[in-house]
This record gives C-alpha cells, sequence and structure tokens, in this order.
C-alpha cells in the first residue's frame, strides 16, 4: 500500500480499535482507490481519504420504553450521518439484536459511494438499534419506534436526514415512526421518511425495489458473457424485503430460485420457492423459514445451516453482513456457480471476495447490486416534492434505467483503470470519485 494511504489507514485502524465490520468496510474501499488517489494529486492535498473515512457526525442515544408487563426496557439507538457531499443523508435505520456502532458505521460508509452510484443527489448515512423486533407485540414495536423517533426527530428532516427500512424496519415500523416524527414536528413532511404506506406518500415499487434492481443487474451481467437467466437455479438466503423481491424477479426473468434462509436456518425447495407462500409466512404471519417448509410437499429445512451448499447458477446472498466465507464460495464454484451478486450489504467475508475474484465467476458488490432501494427511495423523494405519485411501471423504468447505468459506469471505470470486469474495483472508484470531486467543490469542511 503507498505510504500516505497505509498511514490514513493505520490511524483509521487506531481510532476505532473495536470495530471490525467498518474496519472491513473501509479496507475494501481503500484497496479499490488507491490507484485513484496515487494519481490524483488535488485527492491528497485535500486530505480527501482522510475526511470520507470519518463521519461528519455520530449520533448515539438511549431509547427507554416499556413492554406489554410494564417492565422498562433499554436500548441503544444509532444515526451516522456519515457524508453530505452529494445531498441531504440518506440510508435506512436496521433494527436487529446485532446492531452496534461498527455495524451502523460499516452500513453508513457504503451507503456513500451506492448513493453515488445512484445519481440521485443523496448523500450518505445509517442509523439503527439493538432492539430486536422478534417475539415483540405490535404495541411494544409501536412504543419502541415512538421512544427512538423522539430523539431522532431532533437530528432529520427532508433537506437534513432522510432515514429508510433495512433489517427489522419495514412498512409498519416506518408507518409508527412517521406517525411519531409528525406528531413531534407538527408537519406533515412527507419527504422525511421513505418506505411510507401506498396511501400517505409513500412510492409504488419502493418494495420491491432491491430485490427487482439485483436481479436487473445481475441480468446484465450475464448478458455482458452473452448469457440468460432464464432456466437458471438461483440460490437466494434470507427471508426478507430484498429475498423475497429477488425471488419474484427472477422468476418473471424464467429462472427458478431454490432457497431461503433466516436465521435459524436454511430451506431447499426443488420445485422452486411459491412465493406467495412466502409473502403470506414471512409478511402476513411475521412466521419462519422453517413454516414455510412445513407447507411445502417436498422442501427440506436444514437447522443452523446456510443456503450455500446446495447447487446451483447463481448465488444472491440477501441476508446480512459476512454471510458467506471462503470455504462456501469454493462449494459455490466446484457446484458451477456462474456468478454471485450481493443483496445484503457485505455478505461475503474479504477473503470470499477474494476467492470469487480468483475463480474468475461473476461477482458484484452489493453497493452496485442492490442500490436500487435507495435509488427509489430517491424517486419517492422526487413525488413527495412534487405532490405527486407515479405509475407503478413509471417508477419500475426508472429502476431499470438506473440499475443499467451504475452497470455500465461500473463496467467502463473497472476498463479506464486497466481491471477490465471487475465490478468491485469500477464501483469503488465510480462512487468515490463522485463524492470526492463535490468534497474539494466545496472546500475544507
Ligand atoms: P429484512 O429484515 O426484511 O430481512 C432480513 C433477512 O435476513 C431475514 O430473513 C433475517 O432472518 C435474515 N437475517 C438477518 N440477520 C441474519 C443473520 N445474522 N443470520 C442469518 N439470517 C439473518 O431485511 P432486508 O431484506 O431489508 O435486508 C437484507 C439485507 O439487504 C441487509 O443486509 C440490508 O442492509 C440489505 N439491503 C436492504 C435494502 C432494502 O431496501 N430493504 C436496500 C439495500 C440493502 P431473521 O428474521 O431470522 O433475522
Amino acid at each position: 500500500m503507498h505510504a500516505d494511504i497505509e498511514k490514513v489507514y493505520q490511524e483509521s485502524l487506531q481510532r476505532n480499535p473495536t470495530q471490525p465490520e467498518f474496519q472491513q468496510a473501509v479496507r475494501e474501499v481503500i484497496d479499490s482507490v488507491e490507484p485513484l488517489i496515487i494519481a490524483r494529486k488535488d485527492y491528497q492535498d485535500a486530505e480527501i481519504l482522510a475526511r470520507v473515512i470519518e463521519p461528519e457526525r455520530q449520533i448515539m442515544f438511549r431509547v427507554a420504553w416499556e413492554d406489554d408487563q410494564r417492565h422498562v426496557r433499554v436500548n441503544r439507538g444509532y444515526r451516522i450521518q456519515f457524508n453530505s457531499a452529494l445531498g441531504p443523508y440518506k440510508g435506512g435505520l436496521r433494527f436487529h439484536k446485532s446492531v452496534t456502532l461498527s455495524v451502523v458505521k460499516f452500513l453508513g460508509f457504503e451507503q456513500i459511494f451506492k448513493n453515488a452510484l445512484t445519481g440521485q443527489g443523496i448523500g450518505g448515512g445509517k442509523g439503527g438499534s439493538d432492539f430486536d423486533p422478534h417475539g415483540k407485540s405490535d404495541s411494544e414495536v409501536m412504543r419502541f419506534c415512538q421512544a427512538f423517533m423522539t430523539e431522532l426527530s431532533r437530528h432529520i428532516g427532508a433537506d437534513v436526514d432522510v432515514p429508510a427500512g433495512d433489517i427489522g424496519v419495514g412498512a409498519r415500523e416506518i408507518g409508527y415512526l412517521f406517525g411519531q416524527y409528525k406528531r413531534l414536528s407538527n408537519r406533515n413532511e412527507a419527504g422525511v421518511l421513505t418506505g411510507k404506506g401506498l396511501n400517505w406518500g409513500g412510492s409504488l415499487a419502493r418494495t420491491e425495489a432491491t430485490g427487482y434492481g439485483l436481479v436487473t443487474f445481475a441480468q446484465a451481467m450475464l448478458g455482458e458473457q452473452g448469457l440468460d437467466m432464464e432456466g437458471m437455479k438461483v440460490l437466494v438466503s434470507g427471508s426478507g424485503n430484498v429475498a423475497t423481491y429477488a425471488i419474484e424477479k427472477a422468476q418473471s426473468l424464467g429462472a427458478k430460485p431454490i432457497s431461503i434462509s433466516d436465521s435459524s436456518g436454511a430451506v431447499y425447495d426443488p420445485d422452486g420457492i411459491d412465493v406467495e407462500l412466502l409473502k403470506q409466512v414471512k409478511q402476513v404471519e411475521r412466521g419462519r423459514v422453517s413454516d414455510y417448509a412445513q407447507r411445502r410437499p417436498n422442501a427440506q429445512f436444514r437447522a443452523g445451516e446456510r443456503v450455500w451448499g446446495i447447487a446451483g447458477d447463481i448465488a444472491l446472498p440477501c441476508a446480512t453482513q459476512n454471510e458467506m466465507n471462503e470455504a462456501e464460495v469454493a462449494t459455490l464454484v466446484k457446484n458451477g456457480v456462474k456468478l454471485i451478486a450481493e443483496g445484503a450489504n457485505m455478505p461475503l467475508t474479504p477473503q470470499a471476495i477474494e476467492a470469487a475474484q480468483a475463480s474468475h465467476i461473476l461477482y458484484a458488490p452489493g453497493k452496485a447490486s442492490n442500490a436500487g432501494g435507495v435509488a427509489t427511495s430517491a424517486l419517492e423523494m422526487q413525488q413527495n416534492a412534487g405532490l405527486t405519485q407515479w405509475p407503478f411501471v413509471k417508477v419500475e423504468n426508472r429502476l431499470d434505467k438506473i440499475m443499467l447505468d451504475i452497470h455500465r459506469e461500473c463496467l467502463e471505470t473497472a476498463h479506464e483503470f486497466g481491471k477490465p470486469g471487475d465490478y468491485l474495483v469500477g464501483a469503488n472508484i465510480a462512487g468515490f470519485r463522485k463524492v470526492a470531486d463535490a468534497m474539494l467543490d466545496q472546500g475544507i469542511i
């Protein structure tokens, strides 16, 4: 590593000693953008790298709420306002017991470059809490969301910071959060959150956008190689928002998704996933993938396992960070996988990414391939600003175009830097360059 870049990296390691996920995300970006920084003396003089890896603002707060038995519970809330060079901070909220400062910072850091790739004029941020929604009643979720928003409301706004959903935060939680923001601010500020209900400011196709966009991106990658998804078997992990709509879109292109998972285990359904049953089990009944398996004639639930041991042509990790390791990539490659595209954020470990790239299968980093969700959130903000709601097909067409533009930009940038076909280098450099140029324009802040 170049000496000046190494110095910045070492300082970041020392400053954030207990943040492994954040350090992992920083390292991945630095490794990719090194040639760009070496070539740009103006970036070096302005200490762009040192500034971009330090969040503009980090907010941590206590969230106290009462459960149904009137016991007081205490959680921790976070909002990382990472970079506003391109527009208001934008990024989801995650409610999961695994949430830490490190997790929220890695997600916020990734979000900066993802949002830049969308070309939609949005900065990067992320937030959440170690609140675990599993097993909580509706009333408990509502009280938690209200307590969380009571503090968060001081820091957000349509032109300031616009949160959305992520793991554990779906339509129900966004509704409770928006209701409390409205009560506190006494304003109906639709643009303050995205992922809203369709009859109060939400965008059609936002629910579907991340999964649909992921599959559009994967299909474009295959298209570059003269391949098509039709008839291919698809391994999907997760069973939430991203996984469900990736499955739906892949089916619409004639592919056959054959797996889902959650934190209790994996399901192999050789007949192809029944996406309507999946929605019923997960979205309506709030059940587990084992409940899905029980209602399918040939499906197997494999407790404690992941899906990567099943044979397939395409792998779409759509659950969480570091859910695929090097050995699992080796198994996938041995079983004939042609493409891995990330639906989740940072689902592959660094060693898994190396293994995928070394084996010459196609690999797409999440900041490019899962950017469809946030891109459509930006379209929701545009509709809110214009007091309008576009038809589904208009949003979907815009989403498709954005994903294909990102795909092209990744390939062109990778080519420019002597790494043809390397989507990781292309995505990191293309995103970083947009942010860095805006930071240069805006002076030392
Ligand atoms: P959901 O909460 O809807 O679903 C998450 C799924 O992942 C659930 O099936 C969950 O199972 C599983 N999961 C979570 N943690 C673990 C774990 N430690 N081990 C195994 N399975 C786990 O979230 P989303 O679908 O919205 O998000 C999935 C991923 O996609 C995340 O990485 C998110 O950051 C990313 N993403 C989401 C976007 C969106 O628009 N929603 C946009 C871009 C990226 P369980 O219920 O058992 O925890």
